[in-house]
This record gives structure tokens, sequence and C-alpha cells, in this order.
């Protein structure tokens, strides 16, 4: 039979490695839990509906979903993104506003397979709705930048743009098509036919050809109304006043269609430019109402988990090791003490492993030096006949101690602070 593998474009994250995973999240979590936003579990699929009304012409939409009948005939999707989720939620639940949530959970986008992209990723992303105030936008961006300076990423750029809003985007839009179409025969193969579908995105095209040709487009922020210049300089006058410093980039419109006035990216500088973006984000003042709810202004981000991985490798950060296991016990009595010294332990809160089918002393040894943990608690006949058990420190070479059954978990809690 074939080996078993995963499918392509997907990895497994064993516990050995799961450590920076696991950091990733809390300190996420740490971080905007500090600005007053809770934790949102949606479903990993929804009906297609929910994520068509990201933009029929975005490619996540367009080409990448993975969408399919199930046995009850309706048509879903697993989702590309969360912000549309968090925003059914919000619409069906109905939250008093201002309502602010997190989220860390997978993704899945049929993309080619490379270095930093894959079908399944993961992000953690954060969304506020009900208020329009441009230092929602600066709190906003301010707690992806802590986060990534919390978990030690510090060569990164912060690239900053506006796109109006429904009162200035159609009149700039037309102005970028006329300039495309003067220049149509020089665009990229994939953009000289999508002018008019989606004449942003040519914007962000990386290809040279493009890349020379949006050089001197017609730039969006020269072409703000009144309220949204207004709105965009309250922002950049806010990332000033906390210090934080950013790029304006009049290129930068993102993947996706829902953004108004602030969008955002972080790049990171020590990463290839083609996975550079960590993450990103921005307003999108129209969405809820596009999917059906009330009229409501809303701002968010989201950042890709594997490429905070991806950076803290090129910056040469190890965030800091979690050690699995506090103590292993090692019982060459009979069993009956790894069993009731085991149970103790972890009901005392500490994080314990052992040997199962009495293997032997030498077997078990070489399991307690392997598990990675602190203390190896030793209990053979001598140990048993006598009822206490010997201590040994598997990380730092000492005497082993011999301590009474009765005081294990004080003296092993004493040894670990
Ligand atoms: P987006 O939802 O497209 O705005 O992407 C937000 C972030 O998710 C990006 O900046 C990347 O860090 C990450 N990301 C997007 N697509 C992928 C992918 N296919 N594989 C890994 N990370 C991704």
């Amino acid at each position: 039979m074939a080996e078993l593998r995963h499918p392509p474009g997907t990895f497994d994250v064993m516990p050995a490695e799961s450590g920076p995973w696991q950091s990733v999240v809390t300190t996420f979590a740490g971080v905007v839990a500090s600005a007053g936003y809770g934790l949102i579990l949606t479903p990993t699929f929804e009906d297609i509906g929910v994520f068509q009304r990201i933009g029929e012409s975005t490619d996540v939409v367009r080409k990448e979903m993975y969408d399919f009948l199930d046995k009850g005939q309706r048509h879903v999707a697993l989702r590309p993104e969360q912000t549309a989720s968090v925003v059914r939620a919000f619409i069906q639940h109905r939250p008093t506003t201002p309502w602010k949530a997190w989220y860390a959970g997978s993704q899945f986008r049929f993309e080619r397979p490379q270095a930093g992209r894959y079908r399944e990723f993961h992000q953690v992303g954060i969304e506020a709705f009900g208020s329009a105030d441009p230092d929602l936008d600066v709190e906003v961006v301010a707690l992806g930048w802590e986060f990534y300076r919390a978990m030690g990423i510090h060569r990164m750029e912060l690239l900053v743009n506006s796109l109006g809003d429904a009162a200035c985007r159609p009149s700039y839009r037309q102005l970028l098509v006329d300039y495309l179409n003067s220049r149509h025969d020089e665009l990229c193969d994939e953009h000289r036919d999508r002018i008019a579908d989606n004449p942003l995105r040519v914007l962000d095209c990386k290809r040279p050809e493009c890349r020379s040709v949006t050089a001197s487009a017609p730039r969006q922020v020269d072409h703000l109304c009144a309220d949204c210049a207004a709105h965009f300089a309250r922002v950049t006058e806010g990332l000033a006043a906390l210090s934080i410093p950013f790029t304006m980039q009049p290129t930068l419109v993102r993947g996706l269609d829902y953004y108004t006035r602030t969008t955002f990216e972080y790049a990171g500088t020590a990463l290839e430019s083609a996975q550079n973006a960590l993450g990103g984000g921005g307003r999108y003042d129209g969405l809820v109402a596009a999917m059906g709810g009330p009229d409501t202004p809303a701002v968010g981000f989201a950042l890709g988990v594997e490429r905070i991985l991806l950076a803290l490798t090129a910056e040469a950060v190890t965030p800091r090791p979690v050690a699995l296991l506090d103590a292993f016990v090692v019982d060459f009595s009979g069993g009956a003490a790894a069993r009731d010294l085991t149970a103790r332990l972890r009901a005392a809160g500490l994080r314990v492993d052992r040997s199962f089918d009495a293997r032997s002393p030498k077997a078990q040894f070489k399991a307690a030096d392997r598990s990675g943990a602190r203390l190896a608690l030793i209990v053979g006949p001598d140990e048993a006949a006598a009822g206490t058990v010997a201590l040994k420190d598997l990380q730092n070479v000492g005497e082993q101690v011999s301590v009474p059954s009765e005081l294990v978990v004080g003296e092993v809690t004493r040894r670990l602070i």
C-alpha cells in the first residue's frame, strides 16, 4: 500500500515543534485581551454565500475556494479567511456595539504551494465593529505592531494607505481605468484583460511590466474626499503619536475587495519578497450592510501564523522553548507507584508522564531522558519498601536525593520554582 502522507500544501506540527505555535496564540491573546477583545469561534465551513460577499472578483473567491456540495446538497466552502465568518456571526447574533472579537484558526485556499504559502494555513486576527473613529484604526494597527514586537520580530515595516469610500472611490476608479487603458499593451498577461473587472488589483501586481505602469498611475490618496482625507490624517497622526513608524504605500490595495479608507500591511523585511506579507487589514465600513446586516463600520486585521514563524527563523529569534514535562516517573517496583504518584502530581497541577508495559529500568531511564522532563522520580523495590521516592535532576547534574513519598509534591514544586 502506498505510504499515507498529508495532502500537498498542508503540514503536520509535531509535539516537539508546537511550542512556538502555542506561544503565537498565547502572546496574541494576551496583547488583544489588554484592549478588550474577546475570543470568537466560528465554523470552519459556511454556506458559500458568506464568502461570495467578500467579492466575486477576488482571487480568493474566484479561484482558490475549497467549495463542495455536502451530502444534504448544500453548497458550502471551507473558510478562506475569517472576517466574513465573523461578520456573519455579528449579523446573526447582533451583539451591542462597540463589539470587539479576536480569533485564531485554520484558513483554506487552493493556491500553488510554496515556501510560506500553503493550502491550509493559520491566522490570528481581530475585528472591531460599530465605530468609524480613526482612533480605532490606530488601536487596531498598534495592537498588531505590539504583538509582533512581543514575539521578538523587529525587522518589519508597516505600510499604510487609504482606499477612500463610496463617495470618492468611484471617480478615482474611473481615473485609474482610463489611465490603465491608455497603457493597456504594457500590462502583464493576467491583468491586461482585467482592467474593467478590478482595476485596483492591477496596482497590487508585482510583475515588472505592471509595476512600471502603476508607478505613475493616479493615486487614491491624491483623490480622497474631505471626510476620507480627514480620517486618514487622523490615522497617520495617531501612529506618529504612538511612535509607530510607517511608510505610505499608495499602491497598497490588499487582495480583498471589501476594504474602505485605511488599509495596512506588516511586511517582514527579513523575508523574501514573495512571502514577506506578515499580515494586514483595514477598514471595511460597507461589508456588514453588504452582507445583509445593519449599516455598521468596522476595522480589523489578519496575521499569518506561518509567516510569523518564518520571520522568527529569519531573524534568528527562538521563542522560549516550552518544556513539555516537569517530571517523569520511573517505577520498577511493579507499577502501582507510577500510577499513584503520577495521579497525585498531576492533581497538584504538575505536568508528569511515565512508562507503561513494565519496561526495564534502563528503558525507562532512557524514556525519562528523552521526554525533556526536568526531574526523574524513581521508585525501585528499596524505595517502595521504605515509602520513599528518589529524585534526580535530569537537566543539571546533581546528587540523587531520597524524599518520603508524602512529601514528593512539595519537593518537586519547590525545585521547579
Ligand atoms: P489575507 O487574508 O489575504 O489578507 O492574508 C493575511 C495574511 O495571511 C497574509 O499577510 C499572510 O501572512 C497570511 N497568508 C495568506 N495566504 C496564505 C497562505 N496561502 N499560506 C500562508 N499564509 C498565508
